[in-house]
Formats: C-alpha cells, structure tokens, sequence
C-alpha cells in the first residue's frame, strides 16, 4: 500500500481525501496557497508545503511546485481531487516520469478522454450510444456544415473538443444563426481552452443528466456502481444530485452500466471514473467521461457503501479491486445539495468572513465541507464551500432528512444557495423525481 500521499487539492475534496488516507493509515502531505493556510486539512495532514501565492495558476495548478512538494516530503503518490490537475494527462505524466503514482488513470486515458471528439470516437467504437452528430472536428466548409446541420435536424449545439465547466457551449435554433455561431463557439474555444476544435450534437429538448459510476483495476477488469441523476443544473452546471435515478429500472441500469463496464475493460481503465449520459425518452446517449472522482461521489457512496477514495487509492496501489458486480446491490436513496458562497438566485459568487457555522446532524445526514466559525472565504477559488447528502430507505425519507438538516444548517456572514436548496426541497416536481436539465432554469425564469 501506498505510503504517504500529496492531496493536491483544496477544500471539501482534500478533507474528505485526508480522511480516507487516516482510515487507512496512509501519511498525507496539504500542499497549499499562501491564503489557504488554515483551511482544516491543512491543519489535520501530517505535513503541509506552502506551493505558491493565492493564485490557482502558481499554486494549485504549477506542476513543478506540486512535484517539489512531493519531493521534499518523501511521499510516494498523489492525489489530484477533482479540478485543478486532475484531468491535466500532462500533470499524470509528469508525476509517473518523476517516480511518484498517479491516483488516477493513466495519462494516455485522461489524453482521450479529455478532447471531447476522441473520447466520443473511443465509445462509439466500444459500442457506447452516443448523440446523433457531426462524428468528429467541424472543418471549415460552410457548405459541409450547414448540410451536416440540416441532416442531424435543428435544434443543434455547438461544442468546444476541449470545453469542461459547462463552459464552450451554443445551442443553435435555425440555419440563419448556424455559421456565426461555429465562429463564435471557435473563438471563444480558442481563447478559453487554447484549443479551437469544435464539433455538433444535435440538442436533445427535454433529456436528464444520468451518470455511470465506474471503478477499473487498470488491468482490464471493471465494474459500475450504478447512477446518479444530475439534472438539476443551472448554466450546465449541477446544484443537486441523487441516487439512484428516479424511474430507471433495473434492467435498464444493468445494460447501461454493462455497456460502460465493457468499454471500461477494452481501454483498461484505471480508477475511478463517470460516464455522463444524456437520457431522453428512455434512451442513453453519451456526452462525456469524467476521468477522477466528482463532487456528487457522496451519493453513490451512501446508496453502495462503498468508499470510492479508499478505492481509487486501493487500486492506484496494485491491489484488485474490492469488489466484484455482484456485490454491489443499491440499497436505499441519497441526495446532495451543493452550498455555494453566492447568491441563491443571481449565483453571484459571495466570498468573505463566515461569522458563525453550525452543522446539521441526525440520522442520514453527512456534511462534507471544509468550513468552520471564523473561516474567511477566499475570492480566488469555485464558490462551492460544501456539500449536505442525506440518506433514507426511500426517496421519500431522503428528501425529508434533507428538509430538516437545511432548516438546521445555519451559515451566517456570507450569501450561500441554501435558500434554493429550501426551494427546491419543496418543489412538487422535484418531489415527484425525474425534472429534466431544463427545469431548474425555468423555474427561475432564466431560460
Ligand atoms: P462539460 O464538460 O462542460 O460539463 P458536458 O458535455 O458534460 O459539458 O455537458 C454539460 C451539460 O450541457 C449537460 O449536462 C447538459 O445539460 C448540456 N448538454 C450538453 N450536450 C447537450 C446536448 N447534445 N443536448 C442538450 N443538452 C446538452
């Protein structure tokens, strides 16, 4: 077993990592901005390394600093959480080159999987139902384009090979808009992720978000952990997620996790990953693969019982994987709600002082944040400072539990989005299940 780990994250994520290392007596290594001195891991590893100013481009994201640090404190792997560096294949290739193990896939899979179009070619070759579309990079023959556009049916989105965040995205409604807006989604492709390869989906109108967690051994074994549904989301962005997925059958749960397992095994995945799914009129279509843990792994968690950390640490260490299809069966309904420091309905970031934090408790409720009573929130990061999930025997119970712990959760000193977390809890049409990804904007009036 790996010997002592650099979290090389911040926030919920790196807590929630340490945790992991000291339930399996594993050292771990906080390294940190300059502004980020008392975030709590930073306070619980055993050893911290400063690594750059408050900056992400010379702290959380310097590849050198992050290396040193591993360096000097004689670890032997790193754990890169979610963001940052963790689906950077350069980053993974670098930490292997230096001798140290990468808590992720290998670089070549972050590689494919990170450019949009060669991931969607990866699953379309492995049998993975993909949307209907441009079947790789948009040239830039406005003739082809606009016949290609008028074969898949409008509407259209555009989108960035190399977008993630939500971001690098245009829905196009009519012809007259199609080529100005391939320019556009290019230029701002270029600007934001130095890539301007751009490609088509059609825009599928009504669908939810449904994802497939997966685990592979890296030696051509895997198995799924069944879904979550992500569909609350606003600007492509998830606010609350659960599972499992309202209505999905069994058998429909056993085909698409197969289907995700066999791709899995065919590229020798290694480590945690998602298959991210669009899901309309009871058909799978692949969007995406996340190459590391996500925010919502709480949910699979709590429904599994298994700890994907310890996990992904397991099998970064050789060892097989813990489990076998088999073993995993869904037992019960868990939901989690982001908590951001922003203003519930404008989504304005809010950072500064929280002047008093209160955590809720009970049965079925777990708190993953990294905040306390006095702990200033810095400007310079993603706005999200924690995550409640509650679990219950049923759907039913799981929304209460979370009703109650968002009517105990008392953040004072900065704006936050429990507000619309209450909101949501109420709603008659999340409480029925299964709102498509449009709902949540529409029910703010920003569509
Ligand atoms: P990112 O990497 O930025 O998260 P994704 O490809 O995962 O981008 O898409 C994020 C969200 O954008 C999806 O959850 C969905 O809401 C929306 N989206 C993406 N592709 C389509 C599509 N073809 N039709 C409709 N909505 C889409």
């Amino acid at each position: 077993m790996i010997g002592k780990i650099v979290i090389a994250n911040r926030g919920e994520i790196a807590l929630r990592i340490l945790r992991a290392c000291k339930e399996l007596g594993i050292k771990t290594v906080a390294v940190h901005s300059s502004v980020d001195r008392d975030l709590l891991h930073v306070r619980l590893a055993d050893e911290s390394v400063c690594i750059g100013p408050a900056s992400p481009l010379e702290s959380y994201l310097n590849i050198p600093a992050v290396i040193s640090a591993a360096e000097v404190s004689d670890a032997t792997a790193i754990h890169p959480g979610y963001g940052f560096l963790a689906e950077n294949a350069d980053f993974a290739e670098r930490v292997e080159q230096s001798g140290f193990t990468f808590i992720g896939p290998s670089a070549e899979t972050i590689r494919i999987m990170g450019d949009k179009v060669s991931a969607i070619k990866a699953m379309k070759d492995a049998g993975v139902p993909c949307v209907p579309g441009s079947d790789g990079p948009l040239g830039d023959n406005d003739a082809t384009n606009l016949s290609l556009a008028r074969e898949i049916g409008y509407p259209i989105i555009i989108k960035a090979a190399g977008g993630g965040g939500g971001r690098g995205m245009r829905v196009v409604h009519s012809e007259a808009n199609l080529i100005s807006s391939i320019n556009l989604t290019r230029q701002e492709a270029k600007a934001a992720f130095a890539n301007d390869m751009v490609y088509m989906e059609k825009f599928l109108e009504h669908p939810r978000h449904i994802e497939i967690q997966v685990l592979g051994d890296g030696k051509g074994k895997a198995i799924h952990l069944g879904e979550r549904d992500c569909s609350m989301q606003r600007r492509h962005q998830k606010v609350l997620e659960e599972a499992p997925a309202p209505g999905i059958s069994q058998a429909a749960r056993d085909e698409i996790g197969a289907t995700c397992v066999a791709a899995c095994e065919r590229i020798n995945y290694r480590g945690a990953g998602t298959f991210e799914f669009l899901y309309e009129d009871g058909r799978f279509y692949f969007i995406e693969m996340n190459t590391r843990i996500q925010v919502e792994h709480p949910v699979t968690e709590l429904v599994t019982g298994v700890d994907l950390i310890k996990e992904q640490i397991r099998i970064a260490s050789g060892e097989p994987l813990s489990y076998s299809q088999e073993d995993i069966t869904l037992k019960g309904h868990a939901i989690e709600c982001r908590i951001n420091a922003e203003d519930p309905y404008t989504f304005m970031p809010n950072p500064g002082l929280i002047s008093y934090y209160h955590a809720p408790g009970g049965p079925g409720v777990r708190v993953d944040s990294h905040i306390y009573s006095s702990y200033q929130v810095p400007p310079n990061y993603d706005s999200m400072i924690g995550k409640l999930i509650a679990y219950g025997n049923s759907r039913e119970e799981a929304i209460e539990r979370l009703h109650n712990a968002l009517d105990e959760i008392v953040i004072d000193g900065i704006k936050t989005s429990i507000p619309l977390h209450h909101d949501l809890v109420r709603d008659p049409n999340f409480r029925q299940g299964g709102t498509n990804i449009h709902y949540l904007e529409k029910k703010l009036g920003m569509d």
